[in-house]
């Protein structure tokens, strides 16, 4: 990959620890390209002790970085978004050859990602305190906003770049610092945006990118170090109740996107080919390894031959292969463990009574990838209607009404995203109130940008991330008492 980047300095094969770069020295671990297990990188596996000093070195530059006007740390985000966007191509590739999706997607990842940098470089000037009229004449409540402190990041593989912006980018603007543990599988995009840190001006210790293979240590360091004041968390839910419990002891703030269990819901009034556009782009996004694609199809029973009609047309179009090849659209899935748990569900669904309409078995192109699925009769006491599959795999469920539908898409400890085809007002407004999750996209597979509050509801979060609300979790209320006046 790095022949072909216009800026080879972009791929690091050092961490990025207190403001300096560190070399491996006796423990490493190896980056690989998920589609042929390539090595792409060797980095240092560091530990607690690394954490540790890169904990510290945020709490120094925290004392600055916050004095800074607004103004000042909004110069530093926005010169790091237009660091982003110049060099999008290289970052594109990097990630393409880590993660797997295909290059366009990458891209898109980039630079829609990009934008929670330049969104909170605006934020930051926005932060905006209070004044109350006080419980008597001679009292004013004045409300400040200030910033949390030290951040800890945890982020996973599918969106190796996307999920630093939007986490980094309101940390810096609201006056925090922030160390940052990437995925041990896709650490190289972590630490091309921590170059382009640098080069925007971020002071040294301000962002830290800690790569290391061993996340419980990590973990256990930034959930019972007391100068850590939040951690921000993307992942599984497993993990993230593991945090919240290890975190308890010094009270940490927490900031948590987990798992979902998307409902697709197709009604009758719908318009079909636009549900089956929405329908393939949010199953098969990223070989369907996002946290909001559609993991369960619901179709109202009248349409429901008409809508996989549909559906199967769009799917057999899919090209897989190499995400770097010119025309592919389906990557492979992450890693084997992927593919053994999507033959899983899916064997698990055909031993009780669901019918294969394409796909079903590994495709000859690469180990790690799966031929794109369609799965019919699925009825709810299969494991594909109750777990998250994260990978490319479509089962769809007829049902009845409306009252049916709900009931079935809510019977999840998840509610992260949902999604529902209709047209008609008054259904769209009952069926959107009804729906247990924080987000829900009307006539749209699409739900994620930076001016939106995206996050979950129920077991798949606290928080939001994006839009004015998503620098609230990095900043603290403080109550000043103006008396005496
Ligand atoms: P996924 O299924 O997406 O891999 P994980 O929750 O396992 O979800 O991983 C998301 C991120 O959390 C990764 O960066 C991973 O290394 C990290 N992680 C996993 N276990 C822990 C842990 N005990 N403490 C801190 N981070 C962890």
């Amino acid at each position: 990959v790095a022949r072909a980047l216009r800026d080879p300095s972009l791929l690091v094969s050092k961490a990025y620890l207190a403001g300096e770069w560190v070399g491996a020295s006796d423990r490493t671990f190896a980056v690989t390209d998920p589609f042929d297990g390539a090595l792409l990188a060797v980095l240092p596996d560091l530990g607690p002790d690394d954490t540790r000093r890169a904990v510290a070195a945020a709490a120094a530059a925290q004392k600055d970085w916050a004095k800074r006007t607004a103004k000042e740390r909004a110069g530093v985000l926005k010169r790091w978004y237009e660091l982003v966007i110049e060099n999008a191509e290289d970052l594109a590739a990097i990630l393409t050859a880590e993660q797997g999706k295909p290059l366009a997607e990458a891209k898109g990842e980039v630079v829609s990602n990009a934008a929670y940098l330049e969104w909170f470089a605006e934020e930051a000037k926005r932060i905006d305190g209070e004044i109350i009229p006080g419980a008597n004449p001679a009292q004013r409540i004045l409300v400040l906003k200030q910033p949390v402190g030290v951040c800890a990041a945890i982020t996973p593989w599918n969106f190796p770049n996307g999920m630093i912006t939007r986490k980094v980018g309101p940390a810096l603007a609201a006056g925090c610092t922030i160390v940052l543990k990437p995925s041990e599988l896709t650490p190289l995009s972590a630490l091309a945006l921590a170059v382009l840190a640098e080069r925007a001006g971020v002071p040294k210790g301000a962002f830290s990118v800690v790569t290391t293979t061993d996340a419980k240590s990590f973990g256990l360091e930034v959930t019972k170090n007391p100068t850590v004041a939040k951690i921000t968390f993307t992942g599984s839910t497993a993990v993230g109740r593991w945090l919240m419990r290890e975190g308890a002891d010094t009270i940490k703030r927490l900031s948590l996107e987990l798992g979902g269990n998307a409902p697709f819901i197709v009604f009758d009034d719908a318009d079909l080919d636009a549900a089956a556009d929405g329908a393939l782009l949010s199953k098969f996004r990223n070989a369907g390894q996002t946290c909001v694609c559609a993991n369960r199809i619901y179709v109202q029973e009248g349409v429901v031959e008409a809508f996989t009609r549909k559906l199967l047309e769009r799917v057999a179009t899919l090209k897989l292969g190499r995400g770097s090849e010119e025309g592919v659209t389906l990557g492979p899935l992450i890693n084997t463990q992927a593919v053994e748990k999507m033959e899983r569900h899916l064997s698990d669904a055909l031993g009780k009574g669901a019918k294969l309409l394409t796909g079903g078995r590994r495709s000859d192109v690469a180990p790690t990838m799966f031929e794109p699925t369609v799965v019919a009769g699925v009825t709810q006491d299969m494991i594909l209607t109750k777990e998250e599959t994260f990978a490319p795999l479509a089962p769809i469920i007829s049902f009845r009404d409306e009252a049916d539908v709900i009931a079935m898409a809510n019977d999840s400890e998840f509610g992260l995203a949902s999604y529902f085809y209709a047209r008609d007002m008054k259904r769209i407004l009952t069926v959107a109130e009804a729906l247990q999750s924080g987000m829900v996209g009307v006539n749209t597979g699409a739900l994620a940008n930076e001016m939106a509050p995206f996050g979950g509801v129920k077991q798949s979060g606290l928080g939001r991330e994006g839009s004015h609300h998503g620098i609230e979790g990095y900043l603290e209320l403080k109550y000043v008492a103006l008396a005496g006046l």
